[in-house]
Protein backbone atom coordinates (compact mmCIF):
# COMPACT_ATOMS: atom_id res chain seq x y z
CA UNK A 1 0.00 0.00 0.00
CA UNK A 2 1.47 3.24 -1.00
CA UNK A 3 1.40 5.85 1.76
CA UNK A 4 -0.45 9.50 1.20
CA UNK A 5 1.27 11.35 3.34
CA UNK A 6 3.63 13.72 1.40
CA UNK A 7 7.44 13.33 3.04
CA UNK A 8 8.27 16.41 5.40
CA UNK A 9 9.78 18.89 3.02
CA UNK A 10 12.83 20.86 4.93
CA UNK A 11 11.73 24.01 6.07
CA UNK A 12 12.77 27.09 3.95
CA UNK A 13 14.05 30.28 5.54
CA UNK A 14 11.13 33.27 5.17
CA UNK A 15 11.82 36.10 2.82
CA UNK A 16 12.58 38.80 5.61
CA UNK A 17 15.26 35.94 6.93
CA UNK A 18 17.10 36.17 3.88
CA UNK A 19 16.50 39.75 3.03
CA UNK A 20 18.70 40.18 6.09
CA UNK A 21 20.85 37.04 5.32
CA UNK A 22 21.37 39.34 1.78
CA UNK A 23 21.80 42.64 4.09
CA UNK A 24 24.95 40.65 5.85
CA UNK A 25 26.68 39.59 2.61
CA UNK A 26 26.34 43.02 1.46
CA UNK A 27 27.76 44.94 4.55
CA UNK A 28 30.69 42.35 4.04
CA UNK A 29 31.24 43.68 1.12
CA UNK A 30 30.47 47.48 1.63
CA UNK A 31 30.39 47.72 5.34
CA UNK A 32 27.99 50.45 6.90
CA UNK A 33 26.62 51.62 9.89
CA UNK A 34 23.22 52.70 10.87
CA UNK A 35 22.34 56.48 10.43
CA UNK A 36 20.74 57.08 13.38
CA UNK A 37 22.17 54.92 15.75
CA UNK A 38 25.81 53.60 14.48
CA UNK A 39 24.91 49.89 15.10
CA UNK A 40 27.57 47.57 12.36
CA UNK A 41 26.00 46.04 8.90
CA UNK A 42 22.53 48.54 8.04
CA UNK A 43 22.43 51.64 7.01
CA UNK A 44 19.53 51.84 9.40
CA UNK A 45 19.33 49.23 11.87
CA UNK A 46 15.68 47.14 12.86
CA UNK A 47 15.41 49.28 16.29
CA UNK A 48 15.64 52.44 14.36
CA UNK A 49 13.15 51.23 11.34
CA UNK A 50 11.14 50.25 14.76
CA UNK A 51 11.01 53.35 16.58
CA UNK A 52 10.25 55.39 13.63
CA UNK A 53 7.33 53.03 12.96
CA UNK A 54 5.99 53.62 16.12
CA UNK A 55 5.93 57.50 16.53
CA UNK A 56 3.03 57.84 18.65
CA UNK A 57 0.46 59.73 16.00
CA UNK A 58 0.71 63.90 16.51
CA UNK A 59 -2.24 65.80 17.02
CA UNK A 60 -3.94 67.87 14.16
CA UNK A 61 -2.25 71.41 14.90
CA UNK A 62 -3.36 74.27 12.87
CA UNK A 63 -1.83 77.14 11.50
CA UNK A 64 -3.71 80.30 10.87
CA UNK A 65 -6.77 78.04 10.93
CA UNK A 66 -5.45 75.35 8.22
CA UNK A 67 -5.20 72.12 9.74
CA UNK A 68 -1.68 70.84 9.63
CA UNK A 69 -0.78 67.29 10.02
CA UNK A 70 2.82 66.20 10.92
CA UNK A 71 4.30 62.69 11.49
CA UNK A 72 6.95 63.18 13.98
CA UNK A 73 9.84 65.72 15.87
CA UNK A 74 12.57 66.40 14.12
CA UNK A 75 14.28 64.40 16.25
CA UNK A 76 15.81 60.65 16.37
CA UNK A 77 15.72 58.30 13.46
CA UNK A 78 12.84 60.50 11.46
CA UNK A 79 15.73 63.60 11.71
CA UNK A 80 18.62 60.99 10.93
CA UNK A 81 17.07 59.21 8.03
CA UNK A 82 16.01 62.81 6.74
CA UNK A 83 19.57 64.33 7.25
CA UNK A 84 21.09 61.68 5.29
CA UNK A 85 18.69 61.90 2.46
CA UNK A 86 18.24 65.00 2.13
CA UNK A 87 22.05 66.03 2.83
CA UNK A 88 24.05 63.33 1.73
CA UNK A 89 22.75 61.96 -1.45
CA UNK A 90 21.20 58.39 0.50
CA UNK A 91 18.43 58.18 -2.20
CA UNK A 92 17.83 54.62 -0.98
CA UNK A 93 15.79 56.61 2.30
CA UNK A 94 13.29 57.84 0.15
CA UNK A 95 10.82 54.76 0.58
CA UNK A 96 11.65 54.33 4.46
CA UNK A 97 10.26 57.98 4.85
CA UNK A 98 7.54 57.80 2.44
CA UNK A 99 6.48 55.14 4.95
CA UNK A 100 5.96 57.82 7.27
CA UNK A 101 4.79 60.76 5.75
CA UNK A 102 2.14 58.67 3.84
CA UNK A 103 -0.50 58.65 6.79
CA UNK A 104 -0.76 62.26 7.33
CA UNK A 105 -0.38 62.87 3.76
CA UNK A 106 -3.29 60.61 2.92
CA UNK A 107 -5.41 62.02 5.98
CA UNK A 108 -5.36 65.68 4.47
CA UNK A 109 -6.30 64.40 0.67
CA UNK A 110 -9.31 63.36 2.61
CA UNK A 111 -9.86 66.61 4.40
CA UNK A 112 -9.18 68.08 1.19
CA UNK A 113 -11.29 65.93 -1.06
CA UNK A 114 -14.43 66.81 1.07
CA UNK A 115 -14.04 70.34 -0.21
CA UNK A 116 -13.33 69.61 -3.75
CA UNK A 117 -16.56 69.60 -5.85
CA UNK A 118 -16.47 66.62 -8.32
CA UNK A 119 -14.36 63.77 -9.43
CA UNK A 120 -12.62 66.67 -12.15
CA UNK A 121 -11.36 68.52 -9.14
CA UNK A 122 -9.04 66.45 -7.33
CA UNK A 123 -7.44 67.74 -4.58
CA UNK A 124 -4.11 69.00 -5.70
CA UNK A 125 -0.76 68.49 -4.16
CA UNK A 126 1.80 71.28 -3.74
CA UNK A 127 5.42 70.41 -2.21
CA UNK A 128 6.84 73.62 -0.74
CA UNK A 129 9.88 74.43 -3.01
CA UNK A 130 13.67 74.32 -2.64
CA UNK A 131 16.02 76.97 -4.15
CA UNK A 132 17.41 76.18 -7.69
CA UNK A 133 20.88 75.81 -6.04
CA UNK A 134 19.98 73.54 -3.36
CA UNK A 135 18.13 71.47 -6.03
CA UNK A 136 21.14 71.39 -8.59
CA UNK A 137 23.99 70.25 -5.65
CA UNK A 138 21.45 67.82 -4.49
CA UNK A 139 20.46 66.53 -7.75
CA UNK A 140 17.17 65.33 -7.09
CA UNK A 141 14.01 66.98 -5.95
CA UNK A 142 13.94 64.99 -2.65
CA UNK A 143 10.36 66.39 -1.31
CA UNK A 144 9.07 65.56 -5.15
CA UNK A 145 10.48 62.21 -4.77
CA UNK A 146 9.27 61.77 -1.14
CA UNK A 147 5.99 62.68 -2.19
CA UNK A 148 5.29 60.32 -5.05
CA UNK A 149 6.05 57.31 -3.44
CA UNK A 150 3.96 58.14 -0.36
CA UNK A 151 1.30 58.11 -2.94
CA UNK A 152 2.18 55.04 -4.61
CA UNK A 153 0.70 52.77 -2.36
CA UNK A 154 -2.43 53.05 -2.63
CA UNK A 155 -2.68 55.63 -5.78
CA UNK A 156 -4.48 58.29 -3.87
CA UNK A 157 -7.14 60.48 -5.37
CA UNK A 158 -4.96 63.79 -5.76
CA UNK A 159 -2.75 65.89 -8.14
CA UNK A 160 0.78 66.18 -7.99
CA UNK A 161 1.55 69.97 -9.13
CA UNK A 162 4.79 71.86 -8.81
CA UNK A 163 2.87 75.39 -8.19
CA UNK A 164 5.29 77.19 -6.54
CA UNK A 165 8.49 78.42 -7.31
CA UNK A 166 11.44 80.40 -5.10
CA UNK A 167 11.83 84.02 -6.11
CA UNK A 168 15.52 85.79 -6.70
CA UNK A 169 17.24 86.33 -3.20
CA UNK A 170 15.70 83.43 -1.15
CA UNK A 171 18.58 82.10 1.07
CA UNK A 172 18.38 78.93 3.45
CA UNK A 173 16.12 79.43 6.21
CA UNK A 174 18.37 77.64 9.01
CA UNK A 175 20.39 80.31 11.29
CA UNK A 176 17.81 83.07 10.64
CA UNK A 177 16.75 85.07 12.69
CA UNK A 178 12.45 85.42 13.17
CA UNK A 179 12.15 88.77 11.07
CA UNK A 180 14.27 87.70 8.73
CA UNK A 181 12.81 84.40 8.11
CA UNK A 182 9.07 86.17 7.45
CA UNK A 183 11.10 88.19 4.94
CA UNK A 184 13.36 85.58 3.52
CA UNK A 185 10.18 83.07 3.07
CA UNK A 186 7.65 85.16 1.29
CA UNK A 187 10.16 84.89 -1.62
CA UNK A 188 8.11 82.22 -2.94
CA UNK A 189 5.53 82.55 -6.42
CA UNK A 190 3.62 80.42 -8.33
CA UNK A 191 4.37 79.18 -11.46
CA UNK A 192 2.26 81.17 -14.26
CA UNK A 193 2.08 78.19 -16.13
CA UNK A 194 -0.25 76.42 -13.47
CA UNK A 195 -2.22 79.91 -12.51
CA UNK A 196 -5.33 78.51 -14.52
CA UNK A 197 -5.12 75.07 -12.96
CA UNK A 198 -4.89 75.95 -9.43
CA UNK A 199 -7.94 78.37 -8.95
CA UNK A 200 -10.80 77.23 -7.12
CA UNK A 201 -9.00 74.28 -6.38
CA UNK A 202 -8.25 72.41 -2.65
CA UNK A 203 -4.80 72.44 -2.55
CA UNK A 204 -2.37 69.80 0.20
CA UNK A 205 0.76 72.08 0.81
CA UNK A 206 3.54 69.20 1.88
CA UNK A 207 6.77 70.32 3.35
CA UNK A 208 9.71 68.12 5.34
CA UNK A 209 10.43 70.60 8.18
CA UNK A 210 7.84 72.47 9.75
CA UNK A 211 9.75 75.17 12.37
CA UNK A 212 7.90 78.52 12.47
CA UNK A 213 5.63 78.12 9.78
CA UNK A 214 6.69 81.27 7.59
CA UNK A 215 7.47 78.90 4.49
CA UNK A 216 4.22 77.51 4.95
CA UNK A 217 2.07 80.79 5.87
CA UNK A 218 4.14 82.06 2.04
CA UNK A 219 3.24 79.04 0.28
CA UNK A 220 -0.35 79.04 1.08
CA UNK A 221 -0.24 83.23 0.53
CA UNK A 222 1.05 82.99 -2.54
CA UNK A 223 -1.86 79.81 -3.65
CA UNK A 224 -4.68 81.63 -2.19
CA UNK A 225 -3.84 84.72 -4.31
CA UNK A 226 -3.82 82.39 -7.59
CA UNK A 227 -7.48 81.60 -6.25
CA UNK A 228 -6.52 78.20 -4.88
CA UNK A 229 -7.74 77.09 -1.55
CA UNK A 230 -5.46 75.87 1.34
CA UNK A 231 -7.28 73.01 3.07
CA UNK A 232 -4.56 71.62 4.82
CA UNK A 233 -0.74 71.39 5.51
CA UNK A 234 1.79 68.67 5.88
CA UNK A 235 5.07 67.89 7.15
CA UNK A 236 7.36 65.10 8.24
CA UNK A 237 8.72 66.46 10.92
CA UNK A 238 8.47 69.64 13.65
CA UNK A 239 11.47 71.37 14.37
CA UNK A 240 10.72 73.43 17.57
CA UNK A 241 12.38 76.18 17.95
CA UNK A 242 14.14 77.50 21.33
CA UNK A 243 12.73 80.85 20.89
CA UNK A 244 9.57 80.25 20.08
CA UNK A 245 8.74 77.76 22.86
CA UNK A 246 10.03 80.47 25.05
CA UNK A 247 7.62 83.14 23.11
CA UNK A 248 4.47 81.62 21.82
CA UNK A 249 3.46 85.13 20.26
CA UNK A 250 7.15 84.20 18.17
CA UNK A 251 4.57 81.23 16.70
CA UNK A 252 1.39 80.84 15.77
CA UNK A 253 1.35 76.64 15.21
CA UNK A 254 -0.75 75.65 18.08
CA UNK A 255 -2.38 72.38 18.79
ZN1 LIG B 1 20.03 52.13 14.57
Amino acid sequence: MVSSRLPRLPRLPSLSRLHEVALDLAALVWPTACVACGADDRDCCTDCRARLRELPEMPTRELDGVACLVRGAYAGPLRAVLVAFKHDGRVGFCRLLADELRAPLLQAIRLASTHAHGPSSAPIVVPMPSRPRGERKRGYRHLDQLIAAALRVPRAPALRVRALRTTSGRVGQVGLRASERERNARRIAVRSSVRRLLRGRSVVLVDDIITTGASMRAGREALEQAGANVVAMVALCIAERRDATEDPAKSRMKF
